[in-house]
């Protein structure tokens, strides 16, 4: 549970790397298109390279996303009571 840094370095390996910033875009572009996922061009600290991936800000987003479901469900079983 606690290989987090390893599994991004091992994430550098396995992904494909592009040389510029536009050709990133582009490729996060096409995957944005086709698997509807929140992708984009990040740039990598260990190969200096671009890559495609999930944003941290996308996590957050449905981290945020999750708890206002789960506050809407809250405010449904302890409703008004008429
Ligand atoms: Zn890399």
């Amino acid at each position: 549970m606690s290989s987090k840094r390893r599994q991004r370095r091992n994430q550098c390996a396995g992904k494909s790397r592009h040389e510029s910033k536009e050709n990133a875009d582009y490729a996060a572009y096409l995957m944005r298109r086709d698997k509807r996922a929140w992708l984009h061009a990040y740039k990598c600290r260990f190969c200096r390279h671009w890559h495609v991936g999930h944003t941290a800000g996308q996590r957050m987003r449905e981290r945020v996303r999750r708890l206002l479901s789960l506050s809407l469900d809250g405010a449904k079983s302890g409703g008004v009571k008429d």
